[in-house]
């Protein structure tokens, strides 16, 4: 993802006390989310190591996401990206789990990592595989809830692992979020989109030093559910301190009018020194802020379905 040129960025000079601090969510299952189960995902997927498109990593990778889903309801989205290095064959995965209510709710994150650095070590904790095992382990959550063909009590929610979403050159509309804007096209071609709800994008949010930007592309209703939702929790000050505008994976779904937002903590270590290098390692990563992520996805959810 990118930060846009010409976006104002602002610290919010209030400080916000923080009372209540850290329950964990439960849901009307009772269950608790897990967010050592999320790191402990995150710490394998990294450790597959580059996972760069059309490398042996990005392979690996897939058939990590492969087992791990096999027994839910598993669509692999393959197609053609025409990219500065040539067409390249890039695989979406989606997984749905089917609710009552129709509608569907999205939570989506890629899973590559950035072709231009497939030579160094770099393996995307932060940037890939932390939201990738955040979003593995929001299924194990919910994957009690629809067995033996039952059904969620709301909307469907479908998770969406994004291939594609780095630049092969340098960030551009044209090279960037190929997997975003494909599946966002196919989507509005076959009627999908219409059915979707909310848009939630993760990215780069299990950072130990959790402070999450307001997007400013993002739905204004959404951020606000999102909002109350980790204030519920007391997670109010790693929340929307400062704002800019982020080019990322959920534009293709903003532009084509579906209620979107992207949670992403786009400061990354000092002077924002491990984005992108070779520092982007597990050690920046912490259980509890993919606690702090799961339980606020979860509540945004359920406001959802409330709305
Ligand atoms: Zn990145």
């Amino acid at each position: 993802m990118m930060r846009s040129r010409n976006t104002l960025v602002f610290a919010a000079l209030l400080f916000v006390a923080v009372t209540a601090y850290a329950q964990h969510s439960s849901t009307r299952s009772g269950q608790v989310f897990s967010g050592e189960r999320a790191f402990e995902y995150a710490r394998e997927f990294a450790g597959i190591g580059p996972r760069s498109v059309a490398s042996q990593g990005h392979a690996k990778a897939e058939a990590y996401l492969r087992a791990h889903f096999q027994h839910d309801q598993l669509e692999e989205d393959t197609f053609m990206a025409d990219t500065p290095i040539g067409p390249v064959n890039l695989h979406n995965f989606i997984v749905r789990f089917p609710g009552k209510k129709p509608g569907v709710i999205v939570l989506a994150s890629h899973y590559e990592t950035n072709y231009p650095l497939r030579h160094i070590n770099f393996v995307g904790a932060n940037d890939g595989a932390a939201t990738t095992g955040l979003l593995m382990a929001i299924g194990d959550h919910l994957r009690p809830q629809v067995a033996g063909g039952k059904q969620l009590d709301g909307y469907s929610v479908w998770l969406v692992f994004f291939d594609g979403e780095e630049a092969f050159q340098s960030w551009s509309q044209s090279d960037s979020t190929y997997g975003s804007r494909h599946l966002a096209a196919k989507w509005d071609r076959d009627g999908t989109l219409k059915k979707i709800k909310a848009f939630i994008l993760t990215d780069m949010i299990g950072d130990k030093d959790l402070d999450i930007q307001r997007e400013t592309n993002s739905t204004s209703w959404l951020v606000d559910l999102v909002r109350r939702s980790a204030h519920k929790f007391g997670y109010d000050k790693h929340f929307f301190q400062t704002e800019e505008a982020v080019e990322d994976d959920h534009l293709p779904f903003v532009k084509r009018g579906v209620p979107s937002i992207d949670i992403i903590d786009l400061d990354y270590g000092p002077n924002n020194s491990y984005h992108h290098t070779v520092q982007d390692t597990m050690d920046k990563v912490s259980a509890k802020s993919l606690t702090i992520d799961g339980d606020v996805i979860l509540e945004t959810i359920m406001l959802v379905n409330q709305r």
